[in-house]
């Protein structure tokens, strides 16, 4: 096996392992379709050896395991009948074998991967009541004098009476290593979800970090349709604000202009902190989109922040590029676009928003 052929399937081993969900859905699939298989040889095997009862009981059971695999295929409600119907034909194909009996006990030895596989396949609570009624079964064909005298197979009564234990020492140890695995993988799940939190978002201000807008701004795409309008934002000479008040209260000025800022566009766009004293307002409203920057910029302008008891005010520069509805646009063209619209409100004396309808410039080249 070729070495990238095996990180895939590392790959898809770890997407496997993330979601509960996914894993049971195809764990499940591949034991139907695995058991389908086994008994329809092992069937035609038991009938061409002149063993009819067994070879139709395997075969039937066959079948039933087609019949779920097609109802886990169309999934949805069909999903969880075919689920449980496979549970209840494991507890008739085995009691069914309990009682007829099969040669050297092979199929009763069997009974001991349902509490192994039980808890797998169905998580703990399903699991245990699958694990649980089969083990009543068995107390009853083991334990009880009536019922050990229905079986029709000559059990070594050591075995008949001993093997309920080792079925049920197999469902502690599975039920144990189950919560194990099920403590560890919310555990993980909640830790990556911290983690994507963390990396999505700005410690300081809240608002979306780089990464965090990509994803939203679906980055991966190089290409989207508007209507978009995209703001880049910078506040005007913040260094001069870290200098005299120091880079603590420069951060505190940061935090409430994030406030603003969300205050603002909150519902009608995304805010993302860019670096530094930068910051990217994404507006899907292009009529919209010139107000609101201007809005943003007064009110920004209008506010009076207090730092040390000292009352400063800030200004910050906008520059803004529309999409209009339906125009193709190159999302990395549109930032550079937004950038330079800055540079010109910064050039043309700050405190003011530039504004530019995309410029499809691939195409006129
Ligand atoms: P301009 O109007 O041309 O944008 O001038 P400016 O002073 O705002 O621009 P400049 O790029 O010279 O300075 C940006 C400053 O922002 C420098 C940097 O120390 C400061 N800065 C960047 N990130 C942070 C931060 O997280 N906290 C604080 N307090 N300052 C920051
Ligand atoms: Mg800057
Ligand atoms: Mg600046």
């Amino acid at each position: 096996m070729s070495k990238e052929r095996f990180q895939q399937i590392k790959q898809l081993f770890t997407r496997f392992v993330r979601d509960d969900e996914r894993r049971i859905y195809i764990q499940l699939g591949a034991l139907y379709g695995i058991l389908f298989l086994t008994c329809i040889g092992a069937g035609i095997a038991n009938l061409a050896s002149g063993v009819i009862n067994a070879g139709t009981a395997i075969l039937l059971f066959a079948f039933a395991c087609f019949l779920d695999l097609v109802l886990h295929l169309i999934n949805g409600v069909f999903y969880r009948i075919g689920a449980w119907l496979f549970v209840s034909e494991v507890i008739g194909f085995f009691t069914y074998f309990l009682i007829v009996g099969s040669p050297g006990n092979a199929a009763t030895i069997w009974m001991v991967l349902i509490p192994c596989f039980g808890l797998l396949l169905f998580r703990k609570k399903m699991g245990s009541i699958f694990v649980g009624v089969m083990f009543a079964i068995l107390a009853f064909f083991s334990w009880i004098p009536f019922g050990v005298s229905l079986l029709q197979y000559e059990y070594d009564p050591g075995f008949i009476q001993r093997f309920p234990f080792l079925y049920i020492v197999c469902f502690f140890l599975a039920f144990l290593f189950e919560s194990i695995r099920e403590h560890t993988y919310k555990e993980l799940k909640l830790a990556r979800e911290k983690y994507e939190y963390l990396y999505d978002h700005d410690a300081l201000t809240g608002l979306y970090s780089r990464s965090g807008f990509q994803k939203q701004f679906q980055w991966d795409e190089p290409n989207g349709v508007g209507p978009v309008a995209l703001a880049m934002v910078d506040i005007d000479y913040f260094k001069g604000i870290n200098d005299y008040f120091g880079h603590l209260n420069g951060d505190a000025v940061l935090k409430q202009i994030a406030g603003i800022f969300l205050k603002i566009i909150g519902e009608s766009g995304t805010v993302c902190r860019w670096g530094g004293e930068e910051f990217l307002l994404c507006i899907s409203n292009v009529d919209e989109a010139v107000g609101l920057c201007e809005k943003t910029r007064l009110a920004v302008h209008d506010s009076l922040i207090e730092l040390n008891g000292q009352e400063c005010r800030v200004n910050i520069s906008i520059g803004l590029t529309m999409v209009p509805k339906g125009q193709s646009f190159n999302r990395v063209g549109l930032v550079q676009q937004a950038d330079e619209c800055l540079y010109q409100a910064k050039e043309s004396g700050r405190n003011r928003v530039v504004s530019s309808f995309y410029k499809d410039l691939q195409k006129q080249e």
